[in-house]
């Protein structure tokens, strides 16, 4: 299958923070696939812009070497990266100084959309968006793409809204969460509002239990102190996982445009009742004969941030009153994987006797590996010998459906950069968003901190703290097994 490739206006990217890991890694690879798939103008350009000391050409070799380390060999073609290469130019520029800011405005062109991609710690948001204004290179049509962390906490989060909008209007800011431009998360939306199937079902009548789980096979490794400040509720929680949980949770929007879905996505987080401490469980792992503990990776021994946390959560509307939501995520887990299992209830009564046993249907939507969703239906076991139920998986692997073109879908930095030339917000985090999914995270964060609360370990490579799992057995449910 053929994607269709609708090539975007002509425009001037800017990369703050153009030479750092995260530019590197994922999002100049990312432009360079946008480029070879034809979606670039001829006469687009992107300026790196940070604080080293580089050239043009020195960029340039930063760039090519950062492609051929990330971006698939099928996808590494000398003649199209050397192509990509002279599109490229660099400034040096410093954030905090006035240093390379007239340079970086007299490279500019007018009448082209302008981006540019805050790629830099967020301490720095505010001193970008003060320069590019002071500086006249922001006109009013400009966009600015702001990266994760926004905030440790609601009061850091509205400083950082106030910095920018003293600058830009809330339409010219895309805060990112590379979460929501995965291509099964764009789906999720798909199969709820493009299909009759499953909306009269969506709800607390017929779904038992929703299950968010994102399971990373990695420690924190040399981010240790980094990480400790933060820990798997702010991490992880407060964007990604919540940001999934309102896709699978709000009503359906009246039109597929950025403020028709975002004003659904925030009912949502507005709706999310506070969780008592019976329903947080915290870890940390353990050693193993030849790692580390997450305390030795944190190089703290008495740290008490989380490197695991499973939640129970409960939205107060009609559509979900007195359906939990489960939600879990966490480091050295026993493989990557990343799923949102929506379970249904049993059938109310089974017309073929006990023998048959009770099924439940499940959807299961993967994020990572594998990206796709899973049906599983109760049918006849086929052959003689009465009538016994199995379940089977009715699945579809994007890989599988797409062909060739999935290697295409599995970066989702690329797509979202590109809705940010196109000038769509709708998968992007809105200020208020944010800050209302600190106003439910932080008092959480509090309470475990007040009762000195101490995150239980867990073995390294396991599906986390046992603790975990009682939380669900409790009530009679199980985690989805964690698998590669
Ligand atoms: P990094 O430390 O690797 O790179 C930082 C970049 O900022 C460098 O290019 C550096 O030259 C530039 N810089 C630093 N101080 C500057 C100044 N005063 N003026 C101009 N440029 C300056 O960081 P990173 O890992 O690329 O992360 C960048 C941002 O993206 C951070 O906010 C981070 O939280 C976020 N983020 C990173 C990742 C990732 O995988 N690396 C993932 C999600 C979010």
């Amino acid at each position: 299958m053929v994607s269709r490739v609708i090539p975007v206006d002509d425009f001037d990217l800017v990369i703050f923070g153009g030479t750092g890991d995260l530019a590197r890694r994922k999002i100049l690879p990312g432009l360079y696939r946008r480029f070879c798939a034809g979606q670039m103008p001829e006469t687009a350009r992107i300026i790196g812009a940070a604080r080293s000391e580089h050239d043009t050409e020195e960029f340039r070799r930063i760039v090519r070497e950062a492609i051929l380390e990330f971006s698939s060999k099928h996808s590494c073609d000398e003649a199209l990266i050397g192509d990509f290469l002279k599109r490229l130019d660099y400034v040096q520029v410093d954030a905090r100084g006035e240093e390379g800011w007239n340079a970086l405005k007299e490279m500019m062109r007018e009448d082209v959309i302008k981006a540019y991609y805050f790629s830099v710690a967020p301490s720095l948001f505010g001193d970008i968006a003060e320069r590019l204004m002071s500086h006249g290179i922001a006109d009013d049509k400009a966009r600015i793409v702001v990266e994760k962390p926004f905030g440790r906490d609601l009061a850091s989060a509205k400083a950082l809204n106030r910095d920018l909008a003293k600058h830009f209007d809330e339409t010219q800011i895309y805060r990112i969460d590379h979460y929501l431009g995965k291509e099964t998360v764009q789906n999720l939306m798909a199969v709820r509002f493009g299909n009759i199937l499953f909306e009269p079902l969506w709800n607390s009548q017929y779904v038992d239990h929703i299950q968010i789980t994102v399971a990373e096979t990695v420690g924190v490794g040399g981010r240790g102190e980094y990480y400790d400040r933060s820990g798997a509720m702010r991490d992880m929680v407060q964007n990604h996982l919540m940001q999934l949980l309102c896709l699978i949770a709000m009503e359906p929007p009246s039109r597929f445009d950025p403020d028709a879905v975002r004003d659904e996505k925030l009912k949502v987080i507005r709706a999310l009742e506070p969780i008592d401490h019976h329903h947080i469980v915290r870890g940390q792992y353990e050693a193993t004969d030849t790692e580390p503990s997450y305390r030795e990776d944190a190089g703290d021994p008495r740290s008490r941030t989380e490197s695991f946390i499973a939640l129970r959560c409960m939205i107060s509307n009609w559509r979900w009153a007195g359906t939990p939501f489960f939600l879990r995520t966490g480091k050295k887990l026993k493989a990557r994987n990343s799923e949102i299992a929506v379970v249904f209830k049993d059938a109310p009564h089974s017309i073929f006797g006990e023998e048959a046993g009770r099924h439940a249907n499940l959807l299961s939507i993967r994020l990572q590996p594998n990206e796709g969703m899973t049906l599983k239906v109760t049918i006849k076991e086929p052959g003689p010998g009465g009538m016994r139920l199995i379940d089977v998986p009715l699945d579809m692997s994007f890989a599988e459906a797409l062909g060739e073109d999935a290697e295409e879908i599995t970066d989702a930095y690329e797509r979202l950069i590109m809705d940010v030339i196109r000038g769509n917000q709708t998968l992007f985090m809105r200020g208020d968003e944010v800050e209302a999914a600190w106003a439910w995270t932080d008092p959480l964060i509090e309470s475990w901190e007040a009762r000195g609360d101490v995150p239980k370990p867990y073995e390294a490579y396991s599906s986390g703290p046992e603790e975990a799992a009682i939380m669900l057995h409790r009530e009679g449910r199980r985690w989805r097994e964690i698998k590669g």
